[in-house]
């Protein structure tokens, strides 16, 4: 029997084990357990690197059949802000291929996530020559159009992405839009990016029966409720909604807001600030009585908070791609979205659910004004969104898509060894980099090349 292709999958923020709804913890990692589940699933061995955050965390634990999960020593063995992880990421390279040296295991492919983690594959591509798919989640030009000031990414990450871009083999692209933005903010060569939806877990989200998902989360069986499942951050615009629910609230409309997500499983405004806010605007629009946090809940748990709703509501400023709009259409429930990146492509407008334009209170109310007082029509809206779900944004399907690509590059891999060219690049010639810190710096500053020569001449072993 041959033995398994190797994947090793980098995120150096989101472990497939961390908690969901939290600040720096979302779709990223929902993405990378369900890509490296049914990727393993389909004969693939994959080891899911992430960050050290806890100093008892095993360095190894088998997470799901085919998949193991390590836990790589970069900085401090205690949860830190993603942002703040950027000056480890050469310790996070050599904890990397420290390891690889010592279990004696070369690696086929590097499946890189985030700019972070990209810029260890692209290093990895270029030093070892692995064949490298990026994929980023989340872009920093598009981050620093929308936030401006507000932005705390690290100064470097827009050029490490220009470099990374050019770097790697492939890209995937969530949607179209983040493909254009690819080419058109990045350069990147249209030819070498790959368009792979990401999915649903259809054996976790799946239509539950209103009032059977109202008696279980402890809501009140009667009367219209909108839900919001997500991150609690600014750029989320939940403030839209609670301004749409009081335009309509001013008109009459008995409506109640679900909102769920948060850093604490209870609606903790200390633990997450957005919350505060939120419940300030609410009592300033005279709709606090409307307005329900729930704070954390983790996915399983999901189903029923969207099933509790007539309509999920997303209108961030910009959405990279949105997994919570296609949860909701798979547990059959009609999306109103903001018209902004991935939502444009998952949300069908008119067929299932609505789009509207980001921050306007107003056409978001009109909209949810419609589908809230048309039983029939959000009916219809949500038996479309399922199927369209089960037809098109299934892991299964996504997971295909990936590994098609990764055969795509084995070959190419293949062919080019046979014709003698792109050896990897040795270390005199690559770029000096960032003075940032070292596996091993805290103990013995000043010879951090000398470590990471001899690991990467160990890992070429
Ligand atoms: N999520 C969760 N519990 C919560 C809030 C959010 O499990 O309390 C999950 C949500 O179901 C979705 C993910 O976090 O799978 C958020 O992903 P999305 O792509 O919508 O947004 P991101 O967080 O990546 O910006």
């Amino acid at each position: 029997m041959r033995a398994p292709i190797r994947v090793a999958c980098l995120s150096e923020h989101a472990s497939p084990a961390a908690l969901r709804g939290g600040e720096d913890a979302g779709g990223q990692n929902v993405y990378v357990d369900q890509i490296s589940r049914h990727v393993a699933g389909l004969g693939y061995a994959v080891d899911v690197f992430t960050r050290r955050d806890r100093p008892d965390q095993p360095v190894v634990v088998d997470w799901a059949p085919g998949v193991r999960l390590v836990n790589l020593p970069a900085g401090p063995a205690e949860p830190m802000l993603k942002d703040a992880m950027w000056p480890y990421m050469p310790a996070f390279r050599d904890a990397f291929l420290d390891f690889a040296a010592r279990e004696e295991t070369r690696y086929d492919l590097v499946h890189g996530n985030f700019w972070m983690s990209g810029w260890v594959a692209a290093e990895l591509r270029r030093r070892l020559g692995i064949p490298t798919v990026q994929i980023f989640h989340a872009l920093g030009k598009t981050k620093r159009r929308h936030q401006g000031a507000a932005d705390t990414s690290p100064a470097g990450r827009i050029a490490v992405e220009l470099d990374v871009v050019q770097t790697v083999d492939r890209v995937i692209a969530h949607c179209p839009t983040e493909r254009a933005e690819l080419v058109e903010d990045y350069g990147a060569d249209p030819d070498r990016i790959e368009l792979i939806p990401s999915g649903v877990d259809l054996a976790n989200f799946w239509p539950v029966p209103q009032r059977e998902a109202r008696r279980r989360i402890g809501l009140a069986p009667d009367g219209p409720v909108v839900v919001y499942v997500g991150r609690l951050l600014p750029r989320k615009d939940v403030r839209n909604v609670v301004r749409a629910v009081a335009l309509l609230a001013r008109d009459g409309l008995p409506l109640r807001l679900l909102v769920v997500g948060g850093d604490a499983p209870t609606p903790d405004p200390i633990a997450t600030p957005e919350i505060g806010a939120l419940q300030r605007l609410a009592a300033e629009l005279g709709v606090a009585d409307r307005v329900i946090f729930t704070g954390q809940r983790q996915p399983s748990e999901l189903r029923d908070y969207y099933g509790a709703g007539d309509v999920a509501v997303t209108t961030p400023w910009y959405e990279p791609y949105g997994l919570t709009p296609l949860e909701a259409m798979a547990c059959g429930r009609p999306v109103i979205g903001a018209a902004v990146g991935g939502i444009t492509f998952t949300v069908l407008d008119g067929v299932t659910g609505f789009l509207v334009p980001p921050r306007d209170p107003a056409a978001l109310a009109a909209r949810l004004a419609q589908v809230l007082t048309q039983p029939a029509l959000a009916a219809r809206l949500g038996r479309a969104a399922r199927a369209r779900m089960e037809r098109e944004f299934t892991w299964p399907i996504a997971a295909l898509r990936t590994a098609a690509l990764y055969q795509t590059l084995l070959a190419e891999r293949a062919a080019a060894l046979a014709l003698g060219v792109d050896a990897p690049v040795e270390e005199s010639a690559l770029a000096p980099e960032p003075a940032i810190v070292h596996a091993g710096d805290h103990a013995r500053r000043g010879g951090p090349r000398v470590t990471r020569r001899a690991a990467v001449q160990r890992s070429r072993r």
